[in-house]
């Protein structure tokens, strides 16, 4: 897997945190827009919103926005293959720590498979700050993937 100067964001907040995912998208937009950005359905309409407020006028270039089903609808999940055919480079995924959602596993499952592919993920703000401002982040990157040849060499006692 490499990261390319160009990155694939992943962008998805839930309903209690969209408000923070907009005002980072807004504070970096710049840097966004260079970037492919792929979002779940609702998260997605309110970014490709708040792209169009944060640009400059004359702006006459386009920012590639793909957006995916809803999250609880099989968004997540989308993603989460998305992540497995190594499409994502970034993920920042706010989700809610103070609310059980009705697709709670998807959004376990969707964590778990970004640390196996070993991609950067930020599930708050803070967090995201650094990705962004990271020097790697505008540039080429090869994460490591996890070692999983014990798992798939391993012998079944059948
Ligand atoms: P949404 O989904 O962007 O459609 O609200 C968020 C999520 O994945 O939980």
């Amino acid at each position: 897997m490499s990261l390319k100067k160009r990155k694939t964001i992943a962008l998805v907040a839930h309903d209690n945190r969209k408000k923070e995912l907009a005002e980072w998208v807004d504070w970096n937009h710049e840097s966004i827009i260079n970037h492919n950005i792929i979002c779940t359905g609702t998260t997605g309409r309110l970014i490709d919103e708040t792209l169009r407020n944060s640009l400059p006028e004359n702006f006459d270039g386009e920012f590639n926005l793909t957006l995916l089903k809803s999250g609880p609808l099989g968004g997540d999940q989308q993603l989460g293959s998305l992540i497995v055919e190594n499409k994502i480079d970034l993920m920042v995924f706010f989700w809610d720590p103070m609310q059980q959602q009705p697709h709670d596993v998807d959004v376990k499952a969707l964590l778990r498979i970004t640390v196996l592919y070993n991609v950067p993920t930020a599930c708050n703000r803070a967090t995201a700050d650094f990705l962004i401002s990271s020097g790697l982040f505008d540039t080429e990157y090869n994460p490591k993937p996890m070692d999983v040849d014990d798992y798939l060499n391993r012998k079944l006692d059948l």
